[in-house]
């Protein structure tokens, strides 16, 4: 079967570093949505916790429940209760969806600051404010999502000063968070009281050197095993569509790794491995065809590798790996 393994090491490097620019571990809220971007929920939950991350950030309730006893606070980014658990908090992400919550729930008033995608108005806070108590809400804080942290089109700067007004005028004794990984990275001076970190931690942010010149460390490996392995002569294909043909002699072989486990499809025809094999043809549901015969292969060490291939980033790599592949923490 193929196997991903995971490296603490790396992991924890990758917390070292977003714990030096918090300069505080209980503000860093690891986001586990996803399968933990593809990377296993529990595996990273039980990681997260060795290291001494207190806090988390979901996206339904069935995984804020797979996790809540790793940590002090989960909050939930899209989801409704279906019963109350004093560790779990859920985002206002509409105002009109403030009447679903059960009353005592814990809530976080999510605000669009012009990305345009879930969020109350600047304009509507304040009703939604006196909505959230009439419902017997309990509102801890106020946060933002960014759409062009690893951009420098000055929509970073915008959503900044938005929130900035939104801060000032806030009513006293909440919480307030905007970064996530490639925010955080940008900040000079991270001073506000959360930060929800996913690709960094994980080690395959693409960042701007001149806002991050470090370099953190993937902690996801993909092997695949060998099915079957035959010597082809000049002329020969491999796969559907016959699209890769021998130009001499060859060996290649067959792997357990196709796009239904999730190889993008899109890398058919010109992957080629860290240790430089290359793919022959297609990729197929459950099978993938390259020119060696090692019997584990390592497919890939690093997302960002992975993601020109097929015309995408690292996040699609790791949240496409099927969570029945076997994850090994090493
Ligand atoms: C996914 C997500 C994050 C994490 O983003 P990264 O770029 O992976 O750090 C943070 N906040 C919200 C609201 C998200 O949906």
């Amino acid at each position: 079967m193929s196997k991903i393994t995971l490296s603490k090491s790396n992991f924890f490097y990758n917390l070292d570093k977003i714990q030096e620019k918090t300069r505080d571990i209980s503000k860093i809220a690891l986001v586990l949505k996803d399968n933990a971007y593809g990377h296993g929920l529990i595996e990273m939950a039980t990681l997260a916790k060795e290291y001494g991350i207190q806090k988390a950030v979901v996206r339904s309730y069935d995984e804020a429940m797979a996790v809540v006893d790793f940590f002090e606070y989960v909050l939930v980014l899209a989801d409704t209760p279906k019963s109350a658990h004093e560790k779990i908090l859920y985002t206002i992400n509409d105002a009109d969806s403030i009447q679903d919550f059960p009353v005592g729930t814990r809530v976080e008033l999510k605000v669009n600051t012009s990305m345009n995608r879930n969020g109350v108005n600047k304009e509507e806070i304040e009703s939604c404010i006196t909505k959230i108590k009439e419902q017997g809400l309990r509102l801890e804080a106020i946060f933002m999502h960014h759409s062009c942290a690893d951009e420098s089109n000055g929509n970073y700067e915008l959503q900044k000063s938005n929130f900035e007004l939104i801060k000032k005028e806030a009513p006293k004794g909440l919480r307030f968070h905007s970064c996530n990984s490639a925010a955080l990275f940008r900040e000079d001076d991270f001073s506000e009281d959360m930060v929800r970190v996913g690709i960094a931690a994980y080690g395959c942010m693409e960042l701007d050197q001149k806002f991050f010149s470090g370099n953190l460390r993937a902690i996801l490996s993909l092997y695949a095993k060998k099915i079957s392995s035959r010597k082809l002569q000049k002329g020969e294909s491999v796969g559907y569509g016959a699209t890769f043909i021998a130009d001499g002699a060859v060996v290649v072989s067959n792997y357990d790794f196709g796009y239904g486990d999730g190889f993008l499809r899109a890398c058919s025809g010109s992957y080629k491995t860290p240790e430089d094999v290359k793919i022959a043809g297609r990729i197929s549901m459950d099978n993938s065809s390259f020119l060696t015969d090692k019997e584990s292969l390592l497919i890939f060490n690093d997302a960002r590798t992975v993601a020109p291939y097929a015309q995408t980033i690292s996040y699609e790599v790791l949240t496409s790996l099927k969570s029945y592949i076997k994850r090994e923490i090493v």
